[in-house]
């Protein structure tokens, strides 16, 4: 028998400045979410925001970050190391997001050498895959996921602490959610891959969380299906909505 917890993570991208990061931390504390014993709530602020968050921020949500260096820190300007969050005490890192995949040239190989760096530097990964809309077109959406799951599991051998993260691309930051069933197909067929190719068992304990366009509106019926164990929000984790998504299961 297995128990999924439902997992849900904001991502706040490369937004806010001091007075909004105190307005939406004050915001979360006064929200009334479901028990930790029935959600893991991880929010995801811009490196700089870390300490004021993890200052203001009640403590049964975790603290992410947003990316991190693929190795050992040393002369890599302008990046962040996995010892360096460990030091910080930053529990999650979202790494391989499509932004940065697409924008900043992270290929398939740096996401998965970066989430075997990071998990070895004893970090949580929330690993995001998902497929372009040329790429769902032409039916490749399965292949895509999971030739991005597979290069993560030539280099990792315990899954324990990660959490897979569904993101069509075409669904980010657009308003075109995907729908409840689309996010179902996906997500049962990736779960199916990783109990071909990984284990039964991480097949069967992987939380695998949807994001793309998900709201206050849209996240009952998402979140309803069986194989959809959480979300990774953008945009309206910034916003008031971002209770009501922590509450869709209610
Ligand atoms: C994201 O950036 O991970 C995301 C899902 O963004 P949005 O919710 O704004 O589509």
């Amino acid at each position: 028998m297995c128990s999924r917890k439902f997992f849900v993570g904001g991502n706040w991208k490369c937004n806010g400045t001091v007075d909004e990061v105190k307005k939406i931390c004050c915001m979360l504390n006064n929200g009334e979410v479901p028990c930790p014993n029935h959600i893991e709530t991880i929010i995801s602020p811009p490196f700089v925001f870390i300490p004021l968050v993890k200052s203001m921020l009640r403590t049964d949500f975790q603290v992410a970050a947003q990316n991190c260096w693929k190795g050992k820190g040393g002369a890599f300007t302008g990046e962040i190391s996995a010892e360096m969050l460990a030091n910080l005490h930053v529990p999650w890192v979202i790494l391989g997001h499509s932004e940065r995949r697409q924008l900043c040239g992270e290929t398939d190989a740096i996401v998965a050498e970066k989430t075997a760096y990071a998990l070895d530097n004893g970090l949580k990964v929330c690993l995001c895959v998902g497929e372009t809309l040329e790429e769902r077109e032409r039916n490749e959406t399965g292949a895509v996921v999971a030739r991005q799951t597979a290069a993560v599991a030539s280099k990792i051998c315990c899954w324990a602490n990660v959490v897979i993260a569904y993101e069509p691309i075409w669904a980010i930051g657009t308003g075109k959610v995907a729908t409840p069933q689309q996010a179902q197909e996906v997500h049962y067929n990736l779960r199916k891959w990783l109990d071909c190719y990984v284990s039964p068992h991480v097949a069967m304990n992987m939380r695998i969380i949807y994001g793309g366009s998900v709201t206050a509106a849209n996240c009952k019926e998402i979140g309803a299906n069986p194989d959809v164990d959480g979300f990774l929000v953008g945009g309206a984790s910034l916003k008031e909505d971002f209770i009501a998504i922590l509450n869709a299961r209610n």
